[in-house]
């Protein structure tokens, strides 16, 4: 039997965008296979950008950003995500950090953002993707880290 050697490797994703947008569900889901409704209040027209410190990025191997499709404001803000993690960090040969663009809630009907816009934004700013997900249907959520982890094994 011939056995085929098999390479493992700790990998940093970090995930980032505005309060509210489902981060902390998507991380439940993907690594506890759990969802809680643990309903938050979302105060509208607060500023919800807060760039994060090199600390916080260094090392990365990849990035999620998210936004919520029945918040327009988390929608404009991704690019400001983008524009924090692409300042603030690169891969060890100077390249951005791959990032896929997520957008939760898909099981909501009612939308702020469209599809076109989001392909726009994917494109013009170097997304390595996108996909409407919906963490609490579950929905996407292993299809899209899987797209990300094979984009960073790809890389290697
Ligand atoms: P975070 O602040 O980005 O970490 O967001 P949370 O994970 O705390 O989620 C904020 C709120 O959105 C919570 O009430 C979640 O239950 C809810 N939520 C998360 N994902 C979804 C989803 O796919 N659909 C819907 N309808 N609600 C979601």
């Amino acid at each position: 039997v011939e056995t085929r050697p098999v390479l493992e490797m700790p990998v940093k994703v970090i995930i980032i965008g505005d309060p509210g947008v489902g981060k902390t569900s998507l991380i439940q889901r993907y690594i506890n296979q759990k969802y809680t409704d643990n309903y938050k209040w979302t105060i509208g027209g607060q500023e919800r950008f807060k760039s994060m410190t090199r600390v916080y990025y260094r090392d990365a191997h990849a990035c999620v950003i998210m936004f919520d499709l029945t918040q327009r404001g988390s929608f404009l803000n991704a690019l400001k995500w983008k524009n924090d993690l692409d300042q603030k960090c690169q891969l060890p040969d100077g390249s951005p950090v791959p990032c896929l663009l997520l957008a939760n809630k898909c099981d909501i009907h009612e939308r702020e953002v469209d599809q076109t816009e989001i392909e726009a934004l994917s494109r013009e700013h170097n997304f390595i993707g996108w996909t409407e997900i919906s963490v609490k249907l579950d929905l996407m959520v292993d299809e899209s880290m899987r797209f990300l982890i094979d984009d960073i094994v790809t890389r290697c």
